[in-house]
């Protein structure tokens, strides 16, 4: 039988993408043992009932002793305490890195506290539901999704090489970025979206001349699609807001510009306006289903309880 691609990995945080992770290594044979960490003791159980891992515990630093990879899997504002805490156990050559969707601010997190000769490569892999927590979680999430890592220029050029290796193993395709650049695309492709799904989900739930339960009835003519991302995690979402400030900001007042814009076409009924504008985004679905990064079925391919096409 080969060798394993690393001898022990350490999950820190357990929810959907450590969960996740754990499957997927498991079904590949990525570590030789899975020791995983979580702050309750209620995931922790769970994670043990479902049988994620080798070894459990509830203390970080235990966790990652004789580790050779860590995976810090917790909230992007956990960060520090993560590593002020696992940092004083960590083995000489370890590979530390994380999952979280903000990468600036997990670095400066991060890196003070990490001792000589241990490797931080922060990592984001592009792919997640909105359900939360050890259950949630399944082999498949990475495939064919992307994973970027976002090394400081002086990372160790082997310990990039071989998360490299550990993610195209769990399916992902991998892509090497500058942190800040990462933070800023990310504002445009996943935070936007969020804060704009929160926002006018919200929006919807205050209104008082239209009822909840009309809302919720005719939810299939759009809303339906923003509630999604409006069920996403609030803890993590929270974290992300507050971690990457500047570049949602710069990216919220693009939008209140552009979408000024548009309420000025609607006023002046600017037809030309709206139909050229229309055109262009359709256009953008079209290349992401031409990249495989979304399904050609109409309406998602949703289906109803007959496994027909929904509405
Ligand atoms: P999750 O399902 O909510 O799981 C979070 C895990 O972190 C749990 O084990 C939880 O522990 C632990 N945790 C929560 N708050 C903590 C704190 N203050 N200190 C220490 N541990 C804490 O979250 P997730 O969706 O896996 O997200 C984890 C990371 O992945 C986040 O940084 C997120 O930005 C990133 N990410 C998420 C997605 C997505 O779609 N969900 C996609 C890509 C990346 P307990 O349950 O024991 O409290």
């Amino acid at each position: 039988m080969s060798e394993p691609l690393f001898q022990r990995v350490a999950l820190i945080g357990i929810g959907l993408i450590g969960s996740s992770l754990a499957r997927v290594m498991a079904r590949e044979k990525l570590a030789g043992e899975i020791v995983i960490s979580t702050r309750s003791e209620a995931t922790l159980k769970r994670a043990e009932e479902i049988g994620l891992g080798d070894r459990y515990y509830l203390d970080a630093g235990k966790a990652v002793e004789g580790a050779d990879l860590v995976i810090a899997c917790v909230p992007v504002g956990a960060s520090e305490a993560i590593a002020r805490q696992i940092a004083p156990h960590l083995k000489t050559g370890a590979i530390v890195t994380d999952v979280g969707s903000v990468k600036n601010a997990v670095i400066k997190a991060f890196k003070p506290h990490m001792p000589e000769g241990v490797h931080f490569v922060a990592g984001h892999p592009i792919a997640g539901t909105e359900y939360s927590g050890p259950d949630a979680g399944f082999a498949s999430l990475f495939e064919s999704r992307w994973c970027v890592l976002t090394p400081d220029e002086d990372a160790d050029e082997q310990a990039v090489a071989k998360l490299r290796t550990f993610w195209e193993r769990c399916g992902s395709n991998v892509e090497i970025m500058n942190s800040q650049h990462h933070d800023l695309v990310l504002a445009v492709v996943s935070h936007l979206p969020h804060i704009i799904a929160y926002n006018i989900v919200g929006t919807a739930d205050d209104l008082e001349t239209v009822t909840k339960s009309e809302v919720i009835k005719y939810s299939a003519s759009g809303f339906r699609d923003f509630t999604r991302l409006a069920a996403s995690d609030p803890t993590m979402w929270r974290d992300v807001c507050l971690n990457n400030k500047e570049a949602i900001l710069e990216m919220l007042s693009r939008f209140s510009e552009d979408l000024s814009a548009l309420q000025r076409a609607i006023r002046w009924g600017d037809g030309d306006a709206l139909y050229s504008l229309f055109t262009r985004t359709r256009g953008i679905r079209r290349d992401l289903i031409d990249a495989g990064q979304e399904s050609p079925e109409p309406n998602f391919g949703r289906q109803n309880s007959q496994g027909e096409p929904a509405q």
